[in-house]
């Protein structure tokens, strides 16, 4: 992925010999694909609530994971995880209630058309099958994702997948909108840009001979940049790939299971009612599972025709997990707290943006929020540098986050939603002492 907050080889003297040792050995054996986060990376080997432990025994808060979302090692799931593990793990070919009282439990979350779920292991995944479903229903190819969408790492999937950078090639049946942008352009703007951008893509596809199957977005938009508002500009995009035979597929991997704060699924803040929803991340709080909710008349022929299995998605282990996760989303009222903690946040940021003119926009709901980062106020011009130096600058005062967006500009604020009010403070406190520091 063009990753925004990596570590690169430049960096390696400011590591101690143990940490060196570790990267050596690492490049050695999992080879050049993957990256790490951070100038100086770190190495973590616990992790409790909001906060994160590395090998030394300094503590992190942890304001950017969100596939710990109950806060890590949360004890309900962690308890729920063992004592099934302990009892029986096995696939969906029997008849097990868990799995069955999971769904019905998830599925009772969404509005009452989309009524089935299929589970999977990973995000990917539920993409994967999305795309399956839609061209097996629409009898198209043709697919509309965001210019820095990021939905997944399968052949398919990433052929939609953008941020992937430039030398993963988008498919020939792929076409890319930008993310609505509502820093730089009017409301009323974003009320009608994204729709007719959608309109001219299928328009394009037309030309092209090729058929619609789906419009996927990721309701609050993480790698474009975080984009949350004016909610409903989603609304004339869903209208347009319906009008021309395609669906619609909400990737609620990011947004979804509460953190939006007004509602469970963020596509719910748009008003729009969509063909599947795809799950993942906080799906298990760390155990791998994800899931597509569909419409049943969505899959009936597809499910009729082509058999679905998929050895480890749904196992009794991965429901237990699910139904944890649902207990204390609900139990400790985390979708509420995400909300009122993130209006506090962004009021906080609000004021932080008068004193450092920086910050030229800050975004966002309940506990996803973007900072844009500008050189000129004025102008808006995206100050990549200053992003990163802050970024660094947080995490050497142990508070973790990232950023993204097109112009890798924009801060990204995606704590556990066991986040308080207190460390919302901290973080803000330390936000203020990093941005003095680039002062000087
Ligand atoms: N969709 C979105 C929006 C994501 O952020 C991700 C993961 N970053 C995925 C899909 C893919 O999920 P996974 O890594 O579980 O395959």
């Amino acid at each position: 992925m063009a990753m925004v907050n990596a570590f690169t080889a430049e960096n390696l003297a400011r590591l101690s010999a143990a940490e060196q040792a570790l990267i050596k050995r690492r490049d050695k054996v999992l080879g050049p694909a993957y990256r790490l986060f951070y100038e100086r990376p770190l190495h973590i080997v616990k992790g409790e609530g909001i906060w994160l432990f590395d090998a030394q025994g300094n503590r992190y808060l942890d304001a950017y994971n969100n596939v710990a979302s109950m806060g890590h090692c949360h004890p309900k799931v962690v308890d729920a995880v063992t004592k099934q593990t302990a009892l029986l793990n096995t696939h969906t070919r029997y008849l097990h209630e868990s799995i069955i009282e999971y769904a019905e439990r998830l599925t009772a979350t969404f509005p009452a058309e989309l009524s089935q779920v299929m589970f999977t292991c990973t995000g990917s995944e539920a993409n994967d099958l999305a795309v399956r479903i839609a061209r097996y229903v629409t009898g198209g190819t043709g697919i509309i994702a965001t210019s820095l969408a990021y939905h997944g790492l399968t052949s398919a999937v990433a052929e939609f997948s953008p941020s992937l950078g430039e030398f993963v090639n988008l498919g020939e049946h792929v076409r890319t909108v930008a993310a609505p942008d509502s820093y730089r352009y009017s409301r009323e703007d974003q009320m009608v840009k994204f729709g007719r951008d959608v309109e001219a893509a299928i328009a394009d596809m037309k030309r092209h001979g090729i058929k619609p199957a789906m419009l996927i977005a990721d309701s609050i938009f993480s790698s474009d940049g975080i984009v949350s508002d004016p909610k409903g500009f989603l609304k004339p995009a869903v209208d347009a790939i319906h009008a021309a035979g395609g669906l619609f597929v909400a990737d609620e991997v990011q947004p979804g299971f509460g953190r939006t704060g007004e509602t469970m699924w963020g596509f719910e803040r748009h008003g729009v009612l969509p063909d599947m929803v795809t799950l993942g991340k906080p799906m298990g709080n760390g155990f791998p599972m994800a899931g597509l909710v569909v419409k049943p008349e969505i899959v009936s022929e597809f499910g009729a025709q082509a058999r679905y299995f998929n050895t480890f998605g749904g196992n009794p282990v991965a429901a237990a997990a699910g139904a944890a996760v649902l207990d204390v989303i609900q139990g400790e009222g985390l979708q509420q707290s995400a909300l009122e903690v993130g209006r506090f946040m962004l009021d906080a940021l609000q004021d932080l943006s008068q004193e450092f003119k920086q910050i030229g926009d800050v975004r966002g709901t309940g506990l996803f929020i973007g900072v844009e980062i500008v050189s000129d106020r004025s102008n808006k011009k995206a100050d990549a540098d200053a992003t990163t130096r802050i970024v660094n600058g947080l995490r050497e005062r142990r508070v973790l986050i990232s950023a993204s967006g097109p112009s890798a500009n924009v801060l990204k604020i995606r704590p556990p939603l066991v986040f308080s009010q207190a460390n919302a403070e901290l973080l803000l406190g330390e936000l203020r002492e990093t941005l003095l520091a680039l002062r000087t």
